[in-house]
């Protein structure tokens, strides 16, 4: 179906992309990647599996079958997750018990800190839709209502006079947790890191309902963005497509204020 083959499919650990979306550096892994009908991708440092081409799927990395989550996503490879209407139906999640036990080894204490900040643990959809491409050329992914959304928010302001760009969508547990795991090894405190940056799981971006919003000229993700003719247009217009800014002054989550940071609500 139109679309489907468009999906991110998402597994614990590996994300299944379909092809032509992504570029390789070496000669072998360019053309294998460019024929592929999708490629297995690590979450956490985003390094190629392997390609599934029409003649069989071809390992990018040696011992792939060592390679943790690996079956979970050959399985998801055999059976592409039925379309959901967007609106209607419901894009199931992944658990969440996975990621429970990591925030344990990183040193991250998961009660204490949804306490601390109010925040929810949040499971990533097992599929993405594509919303098309964001201000750095990068491929889009959106929870399925929130990239329909984003289309037509993006087109009403469009007529407005107003052109919206996207800084960042979708990000998974994962890539939260490869964030962490390099600053630790940088020798950086968990708290110092957690000032900064948000928990992995608790961020809104692993829904896919969040984004990053800017405006051509303006620097990404700055307080700044807030006396943007393009702020001013969403202040008055986003809640009519179903976006809130997450974050404003003085929010009960102590995080800081995010003038660039809107959450759809189906
Ligand atoms: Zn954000």
């Amino acid at each position: 179906m139109r679309g489907q083959s468009q999906a991110l499919v998402n597994t614990p650990e590996i994300e299944l992309w379909p092809g032509g979306l992504l570029h390789a550096r070496g000669n072998r892994d360019a053309r294998a990647i460019a024929r592929a009908r999708r490629v297995l991708r690590r979450k956490r440092d985003g390094r190629y599996l392997a390609a599934d081409l029409p003649e069989g799927l071809l390992p990018l990395v040696p011992h792939l079958r060592r390679e943790p989550g690996i079956d979970a996503a050959l399985g998801a490879l055999g059976r592409e997750p039925a379309r959901a209407r967007p609106g209607i139906d419901v894009v199931p999640t992944l658990p969440l018990h996975r990621l429970q036990m990591r925030l344990d080894r990183l040193g991250v204490d998961p009660e204490g800190y949804a306490e601390r900040t109010g925040l929810a643990l949040v499971a990533e959809p097992a599929w993405l839709a594509s919303a098309g491409f964001d201000r750095f050329q990068r491929p889009l992914w959106l929870h399925v209502d929130a990239a329909r959304a984003w289309r037509d928010l993006r087109g009403a302001a469009l007529r407005d006079g107003i052109v919206l760009d996207s800084i960042s969508g979708y990000r998974s547990h994962d890539y939260q947790l490869g964030i962490f795991e390099r600053k630790l090894a940088r020798g950086q405190a968990v708290d110092e890191i957690l000032a900064v940056n948000a928990a992995p799981g608790y961020s809104e971006h692993h829904s896919g309902l969040a984004l990053d919003i800017g405006t051509p000229g303006e620097p990404p993700a700055e307080e700044s963005f807030e006396s943007t003719p393009a702020f001013d247009w969403l202040a008055t217009h986003a809640g009519g497509h179903g976006f809130a800014m997450s974050y404003p002054r003085d929010n009960p989550h102590g995080i800081v204020y995010e003038p660039w940071h809107w959450r759809f609500s189906c």
